[in-house]
């Protein structure tokens, strides 16, 4: 495996290995959901590029820049087992050179939901998303679902600023009572780790209330209201959305429910799809 901290470097190697590049970045502080990812790039591709670099411009102030776990070595023993080929760990003066302030805007889905309550964040990601896909020049890159609004976002970067690079979303890697993998999930208290599971039932319960008839906006409501009631745990939204637009769903079109809420300091968040139901093939005879 080969460790390469600056653009010039990297652009070099990649130009020696060639074949087709999957790539996945990350912030590091690995978990079963990054690596779930390589194993998805590591089937798909020949070249298997990560990087990991945590990103200052999708930080707010007053969030966890500082804080945000990391562990250099550890990160790069997974990334060796799991047979990466290439990992890509700037600094953040190799990625944003000082006094270069151009940046990437994620416009309104950006805005939204997660943009809302992070202002700026979406334009954070897709500015670093875009020099990332520029280094590295992947055929496909792959994001976990975990992040819905984020693949939204990267779609619309995808087809926005015509990068040639195909987007694999992976399913959620969930803990086994049901919890999400997140790093943040390290800042938990064994209680709030507890308390935590309420994202994902609250989840639950949109999407039974859902498929029990109700419609996508009462459905959320009643997983709002689930979440309020849990001692702990400070709701932002759990709310409809297409997954595409993240407007409103129509009646009959899918529905993903996205969920934030604070855990004691920790700001976590979830999703769920409900599939429309499929039509029932036709079986009568003719
Ligand atoms: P991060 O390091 O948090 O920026 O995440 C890097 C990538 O891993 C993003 O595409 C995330 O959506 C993905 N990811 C994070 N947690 C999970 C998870 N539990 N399951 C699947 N993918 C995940």
């Amino acid at each position: 495996m080969k460790v390469c901290r600056s653009e010039v470097e990297l652009r070099q190697v990649l130009r020696d290995a060639g074949g087709p590049v999957g790539f996945v970045p990350t912030m590091g502080a690995l978990h079963e959901g990054h690596l779930s990812l390589v194993r998805r790039a590591r089937e798909e591709a020949d070249l298997v590029v990560m990087s990991i670099f945590v990103n200052p411009l999708q930080f707010g102030v007053g969030e966890d820049l500082a804080a945000y776990p990391r562990d250099e070595r550890r990160d790069l023993d997974l990334a060796e087992t799991e047979k990466v080929d290439i990992v890509f760990m700037p600094s953040v003066e190799e990625m944003y050179p000082p006094g270069n302030e151009m940046r990437v805007r994620a416009g309104a889905l950006g805005d939204i939901l997660e943009g809302a309550s992070r202002p700026g964040h979406f334009d954070g990601v897709a500015t670093v998303v875009a020099k990332l896909f520029n280094v590295v020049d992947p055929d496909l890159a792959f994001f976990g679902q975990k992040d819905a609004q984020q693949v939204a976002v990267i779609r619309r970067l995808i087809e926005g600023l015509s990068f040639r690079t195909r987007l694999i979303v992976c399913p959620t890697v969930r803990e086994p009572d049901g919890l999400a993998l997140s790093s943040r999930n390290v800042y938990l208290s064994p209680e709030e780790r507890t308390r935590a599971l309420a994202l994902w039932t609250s989840l639950q319960a949109a999407a039974e209330a859902l498929r029990s008839g109700d419609d996508p906006t009462a459905a959320a409501a009643k997983g709002l209201d689930f979440l309020a009631a849990q001692e702990g745990v400070l709701p932002d939204y759990l709310e409809p959305v297409n997954p595409a637009t993240f407007e409103r769903p129509q009646a009959g079109e899918d529905t993903l429910f996205v969920v934030a809420a604070k855990v004691g300091t920790t700001r976590l968040i979830d999703n769920l799809l409900v599939q429309r139901p499929q039509q029932p093939e036709s079986t009568e005879e003719i």
